[in-house]
């Protein structure tokens, strides 16, 4: 299971969980409630989703609805689940709000390193499968042979690369994608794809982030060219950090929803859960591996079992 393998760094931080619930009794569970929330943040869940899962379970308590460690347990996970489902659930739907007809854009995002490309490559095999005509855009200029690169994803999954304007002096993602968008409403058939990936962004670096605004902005300029979906790339293994990236990016462009990349290294994914928390953003996909089969519909229930076996 190789969920189960994606969040075993969260996993071992959280045999704490159990080991308190051991000692747990009803009489004295202020400490133990108090212990199991710094457990929660020291294992990345963040002090926002670590104080509101824990705020819950005291209330169950108080209620006489949780008699018995199991009960705790069973509540805990049931939060956990609750959290990550309600983001997908006022999002409209867990699956990406294609467009019906026509031309349907996706627009990638992410850190360098965290997987953008493969996962651009992961969605574009998945689309063509559906039965998409699919076109991937080279948003990402700054690195040396990403186009290259592009080609191969586009090769092994029946894609094509956009071509970049024929009177680019140097190349620029802003004109890129514009471009890329333009020709694919040209080409427009009764369901074709447009997936954009860009560069990796430091997402402390205002001028960075400007142009990644400037990428979504164009776009939304070409007539049925605004982005269906915007997704965040957060790679897993990353921790605590994906929540100051998930903040800076939905600031900036506003994220519609997350791929979690890396899930079968020795990942700490359960970070992910104060990040749907704090910003209501739905998890789409997890990345599993390296190629492009690797990609899967995020589902809660599946995950938070890994996290609390
Ligand atoms: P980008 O800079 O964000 O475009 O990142 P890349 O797509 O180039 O990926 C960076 C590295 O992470 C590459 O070596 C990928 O093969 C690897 N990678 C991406 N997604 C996954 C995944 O889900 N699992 C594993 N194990 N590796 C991944």
């Amino acid at each position: 299971n190789r969920v189960f393998e994606g969040t075993e760094k969260t996993r071992e931080r959280l045999g704490v969980v159990d080991e308190l619930l051991c000692y747990w009794n009803l009489d004295d569970s202020e400490d133990t409630l108090e212990e199991l929330e710094d457990a929660l943040i020291a294992s990345d869940f963040g002090p926002g989703a670590a104080l509101t899962l824990v705020d819950s379970l005291r209330d169950r308590i108080r209620e006489g609805e949780i008699k018995d460690q199991g009960g705790l347990k069973k509540e805990l996970k049931k939060n956990m689940v609750g959290i990550l489902e309600s983001a997908s659930i006022n999002s409209g739907s867990g699956e990406l709000a294609m467009s019906g007809k026509g031309l349907s854009v996706i627009l990638i995002v992410g850190v360098n390193g965290g997987g953008k490309t493969t996962t651009v490559g992961k969605l574009s095999n998945r689309f063509a499968k559906e039965g998409y005509k699919v076109t991937l855009a080279a948003g990402d200029t700054f690195r040396a042979a990403a186009k290259e690169q592009l080609e191969v994803w586009a090769e092994r999954t029946g894609a094509t690369v956009a071509d970049y304007p024929a009177d680019m002096e140097k190349p620029n993602p802003i004109e890129v994608l514009k471009h890329a968008a333009e020709q694919s409403v040209e080409a427009e058939s009764d369901s074709s794809l447009l997936i954009c990936d860009t560069s990796g962004r430091i997402h402390n670096n205002f001028k960075l982030m400007d142009e990644i605004e400037k990428c979504k902005k164009v776009l939304s300029e070409v007539k049925d060219g605004a982005p269906n979906e915007t997704l965040l790339v957060l790679d897993s293994t990353t921790g605590l950090n994906m929540l100051n990236q998930a903040r800076e990016f939905n600031d900036y462009i506003g994220i519609t929803g997350l791929v979690l990349t890396k899930l079968d290294g020795t990942a700490r994914g359960g970070a992910v859960i104060g990040v749907v928390q704090e910003l209501g953003i739905p998890i789409k996909f997890i990345g599993v591996g390296e190629t492009v089969d690797d990609l899967q519909p995020f589902n809660a229930e599946a995950f938070v079992d890994g996290i609390l076996s």
